[in-house]
């Protein structure tokens, strides 16, 4: 007989191996009954700081013949795993299915097109992983962006230089298969049950490397440094070609668009074409970094710094009712470093990341208040000009050489220049420009964060400290627009054409980014026969 037990609680000083005694005497039997033991979910239970324990969901299975009485939620029969159901449409294809950008929306779709036998050809804007990663380090180190090789473009997309928290609040049977593949790509094994899983930056790389191999391997191609610069769109709608670097035009039938946030080139493209799009909100703000030793004792009180438990995280919320905004925490980055983030020359955009260990010593998250059409104004790229408004603005007050203007955050909710800022100050890199963050953020959402932290503060007391320091400006939270696609996930108005993950308006984070192209890519099964080999 097999069950899955939730609620099994360890305390910090316990081992693992007491969770077979434990699940034993939940359904009264002996440890000798137990056959097997599988871990389903791991998770830290902080809320009570003199206790702070380990809870577990397992699958066991046991050699008993008499009857267990099932008592959900704490013992219930093992969930059937997802069937999937899908089987491919009928229209021909003549060529390959196209997928624009290699994150993980365009990467987990091209990865379902090629193991179904689509043979797809992905077109990624930047360079391969090891390439990035040099001209990244160019960027921290000599402040010389290549615009086309960022941390917003290349290789694996917006999340290889992350955190890679792996944590979606999207219930969907695919995450599970997601992270599976992730393992199989050389990630640990322990994403697949820890309820916060995350792999740092210096995971991601090989991994990301190992899911191009295996689409390669499935038949499909990867080509770098090939941005898509135009389409053709017959008078009827219909996709015909795209445009690559502006030189080559490359006939198809179906291109899947992943491509993320930041891609303003490519979304200007798209509106001259006439692609239907429409405004959204996003939310904007500052990054401010902790130490992380402050971080652990208020979340984990004595038991901070514990080698079991790592850095500690922290989400915040807050809701302002007079001026009709929300405030919270994005991103946080336990164990981090705040890193320039842009992708334009005369722009400074902040963002964070972690390395698997998260040894850094120090916490960061940007702190951001969302931000409307009322405040950028009616028409489908106002939202992204209004990013860059303020992203230029930053880099001016920064020292036109993306340095970021940082500030402490005392003096951030004084209203008023840092004057006695070092270069430690902040882990930002090429390096940070004493200044007031206020003077590249909107009035309101200047004022709005404001409150948040003050209210913050009674939450994690001492957020408030003179160790605080924040950067600015974070401005890609979120795409800026949406490019509206039917229920069969296609373009309204353009056939062919489909629009997925972050970049499209249909997902935030890696994991949700990596679903909607999943979904994306059975809509294509759906709708279409595999291509005759020969393409
Ligand atoms: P992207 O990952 O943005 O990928 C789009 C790709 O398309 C890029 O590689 C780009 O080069 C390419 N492209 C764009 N235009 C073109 C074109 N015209 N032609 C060809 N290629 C093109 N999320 C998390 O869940 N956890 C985290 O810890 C986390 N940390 C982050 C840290 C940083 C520094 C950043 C920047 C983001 C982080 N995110 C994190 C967000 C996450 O990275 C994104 O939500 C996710 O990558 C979106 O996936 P996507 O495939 O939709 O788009």
């Amino acid at each position: 007989m097999k069950l899955r037990l939730t609620n099994l609680r360890l305390e910090l000083a316990s081992d693992e191996t007491e969770l077979i005694r434990l699940a034993a005497r939940k359904i009264r039997l002996v440890p000798e009954q137990i056959t097997s033991l599988h871990i389903v979910k791991k998770a830290v239970d902080a809320r009570k700081s003199d206790s702070v324990q380990f809870v577990y969901t397992v699958d066991i299975e046991v050699n008993v013949t008499k009857r267990i009485r099932f008592d959900p939620p704490f013992v219930v029969p093992i969930p059937v795993p997802f069937r999937e159901q899908l089987s491919k449409g009928d229209r021909i294809l003549h060529f390959p299915p196209v997928v624009i950008g290699s994150g993980p929306a365009g990467m987990f779709c091209a990865l379902k097109l090629a193991a179904w036998g689509y043979r797809p050809l992905v077109l990624e804007r930047g360079g391969d992983v090891d390439r990035r990663c040099q001209e990244i380090e160019k960027f921290w180190t000599l402040g010389e962006l290549n615009p086309e090789c960022n941390v917003q473009f290349g290789e694996g997309g917006a999340g290889t230089f992350s955190d890679g928290k792996l944590t979606t609040r999207v219930k969907d049977p695919r995450v599970r298969r997601i992270l599976e593949q992730m393992v199989e790509a050389g990630a640990p094994e322990e994403i697949l049950y820890l309820n916060k899983p995350h792999i740092g930056t210096d995971v991601l790389k090989p991994v990301v490397k190992g899911l191009r191999e295996k689409i390669i391997a499935l038949g499909g191609q990867v080509l770098f440094d090939a941005c898509v610069t135009g389409m053709k769109i017959s008078p009827g709608g219909v996709l015909k070609a795209l445009t690559v670097r502006n030189q080559v035009e490359l006939p198809l039938e179906v291109a899947v668009l992943a491509i993320g946030h930041s891609a303003r080139d490519t979304y200007k493209m798209l509106f001259q074409k006439e692609v239907l799009m429409e405004a959204k909100p996003f939310a904007m703000g500052m990054r401010v970094e902790h130490p992380q030793d402050f971080i652990d004792a208020g979340q984990y009180g004595r038991f901070a710094g514990h080698p079991k438990l790592g850095a500690a995280d922290y989400s915040l919320a807050y809701q302002d009712q007079e001026r009709g905004r929300g405030a919270y925490s994005f991103c946080m980055c336990p164990g981090g470093y705040v890193v320039g983030a842009a992708s334009e020359p005369g722009g400074v955009v902040t963002n964070g990341m972690s390395e698997h260990a998260r040894d850094s010593g120090k916490a960061n998250s940007a702190l951001v208040a969302t931000v409307d059409i009322a405040d950028f104004g009616e028409g489908c790229l106002k939202g992204m000009e209004f990013q860059r408004k303020w992203e230029e603005k930053a880099f001016r007050l920064g020292g036109n050489n993306f340095n970021a203007p940082a500030q402490r955050l005392e003096d951030f909710l004084a209203d008023r220049k840092s004057t006695d800022l070092d270069e430690q100050a902040s882990s930002y890199r090429p390096g940070v420009t004493p200044a007031n963050i206020r003077d590249c953020l909107p009035k309101e959402v200047g004022e709005v964060l404001t409150d948040a932290i003050r209210f913050w503060d009674h939450k994690i007391k001492g957020f408030i400290q003179d160790r605080a320091v924040v950067t600015g400006v974070e401005t890609r939270t979120s795409a800026p627009l949406r490019i509206l696609r039917n229920e069969c996930l296609e373009s309204v108005n353009t056939s062919g054409l489909y629009p997925a993950g972050e970049g499209a308006g249909y997902a935030g984070g890696i994991i949700s980014a990596a679903v909607d192209g999943l979904k994306v890519a059975e809509a294509i099964i759906r709708k279409y026969r595999e291509p005759e080999a020969g393409f």
